[in-house]
């Protein structure tokens, strides 16, 4: 039993605690809202500022002048100018350029393709055995890296070249998908990174000194985002974005007289009015890109079996067109030799004799006009197309329209 006093008195004390656990319970009930708020202030703070930052960015871009297309035009300015192939000292050298890693061979893998592929080598063997080429002439171009090939690749095109069967699929030898990739860089990749270096590089020469010649390069059946046909990189385009910036070019000619369509540089200028196509090419072999051939400005069908004199007509109307309709400040000269009479793939018959007459007739076109002009070799797979280029370029010396001798090659 409990006195009257002493229930009342329990009583009280009874509410003064359940107060006391309501006050303690509200209490720390504030202090975990207040945990929880610091919380989520601490964790959504940096996701707010992101988002607050990526709607600035979209604002800023679609209102301001500066879109994404000139962004990336910018881009590729700044890697231009950031890089360092046109770094090689060339003031006392001879404008032809090659180096011996420009040469594609090991395990015999080589041999399983029609394409002669240490013919540029064999070219310069030739011409300093002649004595036409003093050996410690020769300019060395360097690697073109990653950062240069993005002047006109797509990312994604790059990648895929880590994988060999891709390379595989370019290079058109089909062995090359069974060998681990590092192997393919090394063996494959690397001499045509060489010989874009080289391209690229005889843009500066040619503008110092009125021609230049590339002993390899002209993959012109490669563009930004795709490769094919033995081009793995499009080093006409990077050499023409590299002469835009770099030589404060404006307005460029190709002239593309291997035996196939250029469709590498025709997707890669197609709506670009600072580049004028001339293309020459046999329409009944491949790439048969039709696309392509939209963004040709002079386009020339020479037909499987055109022989020597056709040619070369064909060619002197080709050059007076394209001399009345575009002054250009550079050419670019695609010399492929697979238009001779025996090419496998070529498909046309033209003599060596006709080659050598084709390559000072553009030489002469240039020089006529004082325009600098940058020469690559590109297709032609046969043993004797050294030989021919050889040939040529000792006939271009002969008849003045280069000098390979360094003293006195001087500014045209
Ligand atoms: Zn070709």
């Amino acid at each position: 039993m409990t006195s009257p006093s002493l229930s009342l008195s329990h009583e009280l004390f009874s509410k003064l605690r359940t107060h006391l656990v309501i006050a303690k319970t509200t209490e720390s009930t504030r202090n975990l809202c207040k945990s929880t708020l610091y919380l989520f202030l601490a964790i959504a703070t940096p996701f707010i500022a992101y988002r607050g930052y990526q709607s600035f960015t979209m604002f800023w871009s679609s209102s301001s002048p500066y879109s994404p297309k000139t962004d990336a035009e910018s881009l590729r300015r700044q890697r231009v100018s950031s890089s360092k192939l046109h770094d090689p000292d060339v003031s006392s050298k001879a404008p032809v350029i090659y180096s011996s890693y420009y040469d594609i061979s090991f395990l015999g893998i080589e041999k399983l393709h029609p394409f002669d592929s240490s013919k540029w080598g064999r070219i310069c063997q030739f011409l300093i055995s002649e004595g036409y080429l003093e050996k410690s002439s020769i300019v060395e171009p360097l690697e073109a890296s990653t950062e240069d090939l993005l002047v006109v690749h797509t990312e994604a095109y790059l990648n895929s070249l880590k994988n060999s069967l891709t390379v595989a699929k370019i290079t058109e030898v089909a062995p090359v998908a069974m060998l681990p990739n590092w192997l393919v860089q090394m063996k494959v990749l690397y001499p045509f990174r060489r010989q874009v270096g080289g391209t690229v590089l005889a843009a500066k020469f040619a503008k110092e000194r009125g021609w230049a010649i590339n002993v390899g390069g002209g993959f012109h059946h490669c563009s930004g985002g795709r490769g094919g046909g033995f081009c793995a990189y499009a080093d006409i385009s990077l050499c023409i974005h590299f002469a835009f910036v770099r030589s404060n070019i404006s307005r460029v000619m190709i002239i593309d007289l291997d035996a196939h369509q250029g469709n590498g540089h025709e997707m890669d200028f197609g709506n670009d009015e600072r580049v004028y196509i001339l293309d020459m090419y046999n329409p009944g072999i491949y790439p048969f890109d039709m696309t392509a051939r939209n963004y040709i400005n002079q386009k020339v069908e020479v037909v499987t079996g055109t022989t020597t004199d056709e040619y070369l007509k064909q060619l002197d109307k080709a050059l007076a067109v394209a001399g009345s309709s575009f002054a250009p400040e550079l050419i670019i000269y695609n010399a492929g030799t697979d238009i001779l009479d025996g090419d496998p793939l070529g498909g046309l018959k033209v003599s060596p004799d006709g080659v050598v007459r084709r390559d000072e007739k553009v030489f002469r076109f240039a020089r006529e006009r004082s325009i600098p002009i940058v020469m690559v070799t590109s297709g032609g797979y046969m043993k004797t197309s050294a030989r021919v280029i050889a040939n040529s370029i000792i006939n271009l010396s002969k008849k003045g329209l280069i000098d390979t001798s360094v003293r006195s090659s001087g500014r045209r």
